[in-house]
């Protein structure tokens, strides 16, 4: 399937202003706009309700502008679903435009459109990402299931530069199990750190 062209519209799950949650940029305060559209199908994932496109409302991108910035975070995180789907290029301008950072969290399955000051790629077994965005990445954070996904990490690290900061985050509904396994890797291997969905803990969205 091919990304949306630029048509102004993109489906919208959800605005709204609360913390980064994860990785590099845990604990920042941030406006997250999450789109509608994804077809990786991780089979844990927690925004399956985002998978289809249509069944949310396609919206302007000077309305999606507006609504962002009435909050006072620098960064606005464009998540999914898939946001690849579509094309982030008006956008981003748009966003960029109003004062905003724009980070970006993503699979990678999809070609990269949109300026960004920050790539978060969150590659997935299911759907290799395309090879342009890896150079491109400022984090990469890897969703840890079982312990074959340290063997997907290390493939993976391979492919970003060496500036690009790598985070192992254990899947939620198996971090009883997974998070003691991660940290004992991350002490051996430091390159790695912890990434632990704070936001969770917290209870905010
Ligand atoms: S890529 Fe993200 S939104 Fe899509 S299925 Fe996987 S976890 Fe869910």
């Amino acid at each position: 399937m091919n990304p949306t062209p630029g048509t102004g519209l993109i489906p919208i799950v959800e605005i709204f202003h609360s913390i980064q949650g994860e990785g590099y940029f845990s604990g920042t305060p941030a406006v997250f706009i999450r789109l509608g559209g994804c077809d990786v199908g991780c089979h844990w994932c927690d925004e399956k309700n985002s998978w289809d496109k249509n069944n949310w409302p396609f919206v302007r991108v000077e309305k999606i502008v507006k609504e962002t910035v009435k909050y006072p975070a620098d960064i606005v995180v464009i998540t999914g679903g898939e946001p690849l789907m579509h094309s982030l290029n008006e956008l981003t301008a748009g966003l960029r435009k109003a004062g905003k950072r724009t980070h970006l969290e993503t699979s990678g399955a999809y070609p990269l459109s949109g300026r960004w000051d920050w790539i978060c790629l969150s590659p997935k077994k299911f759907m290799s990402p395309h090879n342009e965005i890896y150079r491109k990445t400022g984090e990469l954070k890897i969703i840890v299931y079982n312990k074959d996904d340290f063997r997907w990490a290390e493939e993976q690290a391979k492919k970003v530069s060496r500036k690009c900061k790598l985070f192992l985050q254990p899947e939620w509904s198996r971090k009883k199990a997974v998070l003691p396994v991660i940290v004992n890797y991350v002490q051996k291997f430091p390159e790695w750190r912890v990434s632990m969905q704070i936001h969770k803990y917290v209870q905010v969205k």
